[in-house]
């Protein structure tokens, strides 16, 4: 067949819903460097056994055939992603791929100096990083680190390197950082950045999680217009999660309201955890394993085709169902037991990549 042809055939690929594939969240490792309480918040882990995690050739070897299927978008998370071994190879591995368009990657930042330099060489396009509060005392109780200044050095390092469209990403919870929207988005614009508020979502072991906690967007926007005026909503971006909005004084901003207001309709993306697991949607409780098939000597249309009925069969739409649960008051308790996380720890944010 020829490339041309392949392009357009295997582009086709929809779900149940009509939903394309396009974007693959990779997840370099499942271990981090910070214990952030709305996403690792218990003392122990069960960790990934390292030989169980996908080399570099083996993550770039799967981005290929999610590639052939449409993917365009590679985004790379974890657990903290600059804690992997060479990262700067990997994106020079997948960049190979011509239909490679858009690597991202999300870090905490605390190792962000020492590699932006090296990251931006290797071809990486943006970088987001996870800042919650500018109080130093608050990220040590969130974080429970003290690592707020290398945060800080992180984030400026990313303009010095060369990167353009730095993101801060910025989870809101009532009664933690509900105060520090205005000085979030004054902080984003010396250091040239946009900043995305995104509501508190229940994932994984989140055991802190509530209703209550979740400062929804439509607070966001009340808060931030009593102290900016007018807010202004931007054009959509397709399947993008965020929504943007702009202040009298053109500045950007976003907000992610995946906890109120689900984006699933027009979800387009896969996670796939280090150690190869195949996961549709962030909530998902079961997921295919890709390494194990691959380790088998899977041959490339093999793994085609396991890819293609995965994504034909796919019904995800986790954010909309719990949403659906909240309203019929059918939610009881966490969703997912602290036993089960422990006997299976990919069903954890950390392990799967927000
Ligand atoms: N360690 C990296 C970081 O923190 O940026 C990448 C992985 S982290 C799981 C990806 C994103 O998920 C972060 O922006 C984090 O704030 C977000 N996240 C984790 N738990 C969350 C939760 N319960 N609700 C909303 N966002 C969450
Ligand atoms: Fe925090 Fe990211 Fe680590 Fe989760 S993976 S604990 S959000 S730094
Ligand atoms: Fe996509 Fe699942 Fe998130 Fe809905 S809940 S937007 S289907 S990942």
């Amino acid at each position: 067949m020829s490339e041309s042809v392949k392009d357009s055939v295997d582009a086709a690929v929809v779900d149940k819903y009509g939903r394309p594939l396009r974007s693959l969240r990779l997840s370099v490792t499942d271990r981090c460097n910070l214990r952030c309480k709305y996403c690792m918040p218990e003392q122990d882990y069960v960790w990934l056994p390292r030989e169980d995690v996908l080399t570099h050739e083996e993550m770039a070897g799967l981005t290929g055939y999610f590639t052939d299927l449409g993917v365009d978008r590679v985004r790379l998370t974890g657990g903290e992603p600059l804690l992997r071994r060479n990262l700067p190879r990997l994106i020079r591995l997948l960049l190979q791929n011509r239909r490679v368009t858009d690597i991202a990657l999300t870090t905490n930042g605390i190792l962000l100096a020492e590699q932006a330099e090296a990251l931006y060489e290797a071809g990486l396009d943006r970088v987001t990083v996870s800042l919650d509060t500018l109080r130093p005392e608050r990220f040590r109780q969130l974080t429970r680190r003290d690592e707020y200044e290398r945060v800080l050095e992180g984030i400026e390092s990313v303009a010095r390197a060369g990167f353009t469209g730095l993101k801060l990403d910025t989870v809101a919870i009532r009664g933690f950082n509900d105060d520090e929207l205005v000085g979030l988005i004054e902080f984003g614009k010396q250091v040239q950045a946009e900043v995305r508020f995104i509501e508190y979502m229940d994932v994984g072991g989140a055991n802190d999680w509530s209703q209550e906690q979740v400062f929804s967007r439509a607070e966001m926007l009340t808060l931030l217009s009593k102290y900016y005026g007018v807010i202004e909503p931007m054009p959509e971006r397709g399947a993008a999660p965020a929504q943007r909005y702009q202040l009298p004084d053109g500045t950007t901003f976003g907000i992610i309201p995946s906890t109120t207001t689900p984006f699933c309709a027009t979800c387009d993306r896969s996670r796939v955890t280090a150690d190869g697991m195949w996961y549709r949607c962030l909530y998902a409780t079961t997921g295919t394993d890709l390494r194990k098939t691959l380790r088998a000597g899977a041959s490339a249309d093999e793994m085609r085709a396991l890819l293609r009925v995965g994504w034909e069969g796919r019904r995800d739409r986790g954010a909309e169902e719990r949403k659906e649960l909240e309203r019929d008051g059918l939610r009881v308790g966490r969703l997912i037991g602290i036993e089960k996380l422990r006997e299976n720890p990919h069903l954890e944010m950390h392990a799967r990549g927000g």
